[in-house]
This record gives C-alpha cells, sequence and structure tokens, in this order.
C-alpha cells in the first residue's frame, strides 16, 4: 500500500515536470481531479439518455413537438448552467424550417477567459433526432443518438464548473434533422450564430453507448496534425481499443463542420442488431463505457480550449463505411426513387392521406424484386399487407423494421401500382 502511494506520488511529480517544461500547452495533468471532470457521472448520463429516450418523446421524429420538446430540456439545463445563449438563437433554440415546420438546434456556450483566445470557438455537439414512431413502433433511439446528447449535457455541466474558466469559448450543440441527411448541422453551418472561420474544433457524438469490451471508434483523426497524439495520450487513462479512421466525412454531424474546413472528431461505439430498430432502449447502454468516452471527450476538450496554440487543420477525405447497415435492402435489390406522391394519386389508388408509396429507380439484379418481376417505375403501396409512410425515406425504414424480423422461408406480399392498376405479388423471403 505505501509503497503504491510512493509510486504514484513520484508519478505526479514526473508528470507535472513535463507539463512544467512546456509552455505552450495548458497543465492538464490535474484536470482528472477537478470538481469538473468528477461531475461526469454514469448516474446522470442515465438519467439524460431515459428521458430523452423515453416514449413520451415519441422517436423525436423531425419535425415534431417531441424533438422541440427534447431541446426545451436541453435548453432548460444550458440555463440553469447559466450559459450564454447566442445571438440568433432564442433561449439557446435556433430554428430552422423543413417542409413548413419548425425544427430545433440548441445551442449555448461559455465565454473564454482570454481576452484574445475567448473569439474561438471549440463546439462539442451531437443529434438529438431520431427516426419516430415506425409501423406502429416507438423507435427510442437510446443509442441513436440519446447517448452522445447527454454526453454534450454532462460536458457543458463539467465545463460550467470548471473553477478557471477555459482560455477559449466552448459551445455547445445538439441538432435536429440529423436523421433526414445531416439537416440540423447543413443548416448550423449555412447560418453560424458563432462565426465559422473562429471555429477551431468541433467534437461530434453520435452513438456512444453500446461499447463491446472497451471499444471505440474516432473518427476524423486525419482532420488536424495533432489529433492522433492528442488521442493516444489521453487515451492511457481509459485504454480504449481504439479504432482511428482518419476521414472528416462520416454519416453524422461532423461532416457539416469538416465541410467548412474545421478539424473534427467523431465519437461512435458501432452499428449493432437494434440500430435503426424499435430495441435501441435505454437499458441496453453500456453507461460505464459512455462515463469514460465523454470523460475523455473532456479532457481532449479542455486541451483544446486552454492551449494556447491552434489546431493544424488538414484535408483528410478518405471516406467512411459503415458495415452491417442496409444489408436486407440488398437482398431485396430495390433501389427507391425520392418522389412525393400527389393526392389525385393516392385517392386513384385507393390509399389514404396518411399514407404514401415509394416509386422504385432502380432493381438490382440477381436479387429478390427481379426474381418477382417488379419494375422500375412500379409505385410500392403496401408491403406485408401493411400500408406505408407518406416519406420515402420513413417507407425505407418501414420495410427494413419488417424486413428485419423475417425468417428464412417467410412468404410476404408487395403490392405495387403499375401504368395506374395495382398489382399483388406473392414472395418469399430467402435470407436469416
Ligand atoms: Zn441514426
Amino acid at each position: 500500500m505505501a509503497l503504491h502511494r510512493k509510486l504514484i506520488s513520484i508519478f505526479i511529480l514526473y508528470v507535472n515536470l513535463i507539463s512544467c517544461s512546456s509552455a505552450q500547452n495548458p497543465d492538464t495533468s490535474n484536470t482528472l481531479n477537478t470538481n469538473a471532470y468528477k461531475s461526469i457521472t454514469t448516474a446522470d448520463l442515465r438519467t439524460h439518455v431515459s428521458y430523452i429516450a423515453s416514449d413520451v418523446m415519441k422517436g423525436r421524429y423531425t419535425p415534431s413537438k417531441e424533438l422541440l420538446d427534447t431541446a426545451r430540456y436541453i435548453s432548460d439545463r444550458f440555463k440553469k448552467l447559466e450559459m450564454i445563449s447566442p445571438k440568433g438563437a432564442i433561449d439557446y433554440i435556433q430554428l430552422w424550417d423543413y417542409k413548413g415546420e419548425k425544427v430545433p438546434n440548441c445551442i449555448g456556450y461559455i465565454q473564454g477567459s482570454d481576452e484574445n483566445l475567448r473569439n474561438e470557438y471549440v463546439v462539442i455537439g451531437a443529434h438529438m433526432d431520431h427516426l419516430g414512431i415506425i409501423m406502429g413502433e416507438v423507435v427510442n433511439g437510446a443509442d441513436d443518438n440519446a447517448s452522445g446528447t447527454a454526453g454534450v449535457l454532462e460536458l457543458a455541466e463539467a465545463f460550467s464548473s470548471l473553477k478557471e474558466k477555459p482560455k477559449r469559448s466552448v459551445v455547445f450543440m445538439t441538432f435536429g434533422g440529423e436523421e433526414r441527411g445531416l439537416l440540423g448541422s447543413k443548416y448550423y453551418v449555412e447560418n453560424p450564430v458563432l462565426p465559422l472561420n473562429k471555429t477551431v474544433a468541433m467534437i461530434n457524438m453520435d452513438m456512444i453507448g453500446r461499447s463491446k469490451d472497451n471499444y471505440l471508434f474516432i473518427g476524423g483523426v486525419g482532420t488536424a496534425l495533432e489529433w492522433k497524439q492528442m488521442i493516444h495520450k489521453y487515451n492511457d487513462t481509459y485504454n480504449f481499443k481504439l479504432e482511428l479512421h482518419p476521414g472528416g466525412t462520416a454519416p453524422s454531424d461532423n461532416s457539416s463542420f469538416y465541410a467548412k474546413s474545421i478539424p473534427v472528431l467523431f465519437f461512435f461505439t458501432g452499428i449493432h442488431d437494434d440500430y435503426h430498430m424499435p430495441g435501441d432502449d435505454p437499458d441496453k447502454i453500456n453507461y460505464k463505457a459512455q462515463t469514460n468516452i465523454v470523460k475523455m471527450v473532456f479532457e481532449i476538450a479542455y486541451e483544446l480550449v486552454n492551449n494556447n496554440t491552434k489546431l493544424t487543420f488538414r484535408e483528410s477525405n478518405e471516406s467512411l463505411e459503415i458495415q452491417n447497415h442496409h444489408i436486407n435492402w440488398k437482398r431485396l435489390g430495390i433501389k427507391y426513387k425520392r418522389e412525393d406522391i400527389t393526392t389525385e394519386q393516392k385517392t386513384a389508388w385507393k390509399i389514404g392521406k396518411e399514407n404514401g408509396a415509394m416509386k422504385i429507380g432502380e432493381i438490382v439484379s440477381g436479387k429478390l424484386a427481379e426474381k418477382y418481376g417488379l419494375k422500375v417505375g412500379d409505385y410500392i403501396i403496401t408491403f406485408d399487407g401493411k400500408l406505408l409512410p407518406p416519406d420515402p425515406l420513413d417507407i425505407y425504414r418501414s420495410i427494413e423494421l419488417l424486413v428485419n424480423r423475417f425468417e428464412n422461408g417467410r412468404t410476404f406480399t408487395i403490392e405495387v401500382v403499375r401504368s395506374g392498376e395495382r398489382k399483388l405479388i406473392n414472395c418469399i423471403w430467402e435470407g436469416k
């Protein structure tokens, strides 16, 4: 015991010596002992995830009242932490328009203490929206992305409770519309409320709740010269089994910032069976690993906001392929064409106003759709006997959900409209 303590004190002395020897870098050796660091807790993360991903929020669809409620939950916390609501947002909420309805981004920041550096901004962000209700089932999106949203809230609390204010300003953002194609973050970078050319880094957390065996994926590490070294330095504390990817573009909001030449990092714990499915629930989150990820982000962000020197941006366009995704769609062999269905078509096809159809844009050869004679230009109006939602992307996700539960040999129907006529096609599922 005593020996152990002695070793620790020597270690601390050593770390202090290192940090004193470098005037450029902030003294991060004590970061782990600060109340700020300790304020990041498993209990808090669990509370936030459980609420944001509860059935009350109905899957935080874009656009929806529940997504606005989620934004209010976040902005209430920003207010309690006495963060600044930037000009261009009202009570921390930046509203944008989607098909005539209002969708929120949440933005709050802590002003830096250094006279010059306070005009530079480090952004910590996550998307808060998800898929809503698919085929009558709430898709809660606990991992995707209540987990990252909770991370933003915990980091906002941590940075707010620092005794010594950070030198640079630190900005906390949660986006709407990510699941519809990164819409919230794209809107933000086109309509920034804090100058983008003074935004020195963006850290994005999307799906950080399903770490297995301490796995952690970090994307964007090629977008600044300094990232790799920083990541390895801080990972010493956590020993994550890291998978590092250089590219700044990913199927998440960091892409929008990278497109504006801002260094980015993307924290992610991988795809799983509940991805975009009703089983993505709060009780399946690995809160312990999530806590460590958020703590690691805190350490990295702490250095970013206090370091006198800035990151060196690098272009890094290597694209990121996320595996095990859309596998059932590949089996179906259908590529859809985005086309809204008119009221006249709905009336002619005898489907309700609240329903829709998916136009087939391409049939992949050798797959199921070709085998059963589906054709380019057909409109799918029912699948497995079920009517479909109005938005093509929601139809895609509905069919994904249905097919995900099919066993090999399962019979099902696809009903299409071809040249104005309804046609019922009987199929047998192959696979799984
Ligand atoms: Zn998603």
